[in-house]
């Protein structure tokens, strides 16, 4: 699932070549993909220019013309491509703008991602947007460390829960809580000023470090123009369940946390 380095990358890599693009045509394979229905979606879309594009939490909106702005969800498998004129459409696409110049793709393998037309007035009370916590960078080490003392949640559940810190998701808290050395079940509050404000400077380093690399292509993920990212090739525990540790070389553990498939170092976490 996209998380908030790979939406930053896709909303990068389509901010070269979207902005003053104007929407000529819409092709939509997928009824349940938008809202509202096709018809009125492509009524209201067609002739509007893109004008900017801008990235909430794992959403991201493209502002339009109109005073309308699209909402993206991506979910699990969805993929926004920008495809100059004349080149091979991706497999599963079921979304197609036609643009004066080139074309905007959606495709998803597993069909649960969303394209939402919205009002611009309507973007500040959408439940999804309206419930989403600061990113981690909008918190100060202090309020972070504010924020863990009053849970007394497992620390990978709080830190997944978009309404409390918006844009990690299971690839960027695992990381970061080995990077960290605690332990995905640890109580929040437990952690000491020391270490809450260690793992927020290792959530923001991690987070960073992956948009600089272009996310992480774990499943099907590739941003704005079809490239895939390498940050996958920096994991230290994410998928590498059985693989010897980096750091004391046991075997990474696999367990659920938070209903989410977690893997971690059964020595150096602690
Ligand atoms: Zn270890």
């Amino acid at each position: 699932m996209p998380e908030l380095p790979e939406v930053e990358t896709i909303k990068r890599t389509l901010s070269k070549h979207l902005p003053s693009r104007q929407i000529k045509g819409c092709e939509i394979r997928l009824p349940k993909l938008v809202l509202p229905a096709p018809e009125e979606f492509s009524r209201t879309v067609v002739g509007q220019k893109v004008l900017e594009l801008e990235r909430r939490g794992k959403f991201l909106l493209l502002h339009l013309s109109g005073n309308l702005s699209l909402l993206c969800h991506f979910r699990l498998t969805g993929q926004l491509i920008y495809l100059p004129d004349g080149q091979e459409e991706p497999p599963h696409t079921h979304l197609r703008f036609i643009l004066d110049q080139g074309n905007l793709l959606y495709a998803d393998l597993r069909q649960f991602g969303k394209l939402e037309l919205l009002k611009r007035e309507e973007i500040s009370r959408h439940p999804s947007l309206l419930k989403l916590g600061p990113e981690p960078w909008e918190l100060t080490p202090e309020t972070f460390c504010q924020l863990l003392q009053r849970s007394h949640r497992q620390l990978k559940a709080l830190l997944l829960d978009q309404s409390v810190i918006a844009g990690l998701g299971n690839i960027y808290v695992d990381e970061s809580l080995f990077r960290a050395g605690l332990h995905p079940t640890r109580k929040a509050s437990s952690l000491s000023p020391e270490e809450a404000v260690k793992l927020h400077h290792i959530i923001c380093e991690v987070l960073k470090e992956a948009i600089a690399t272009g996310g992480s292509s774990v499943r099907n993920y590739v941003d704005g123009e079809g490239k895939s990212g390498t940050f996958q090739e920096r994991h230290l525990v994410y998928g590498r369940r059985g693989q010897p540790c980096p750091r004391c070389k046991t075997p990474i553990a696999y367990t659920t946390v938070a209903s989410r498939g977690t893997h971690f170092c059964p020595v150096c976490q602690k």
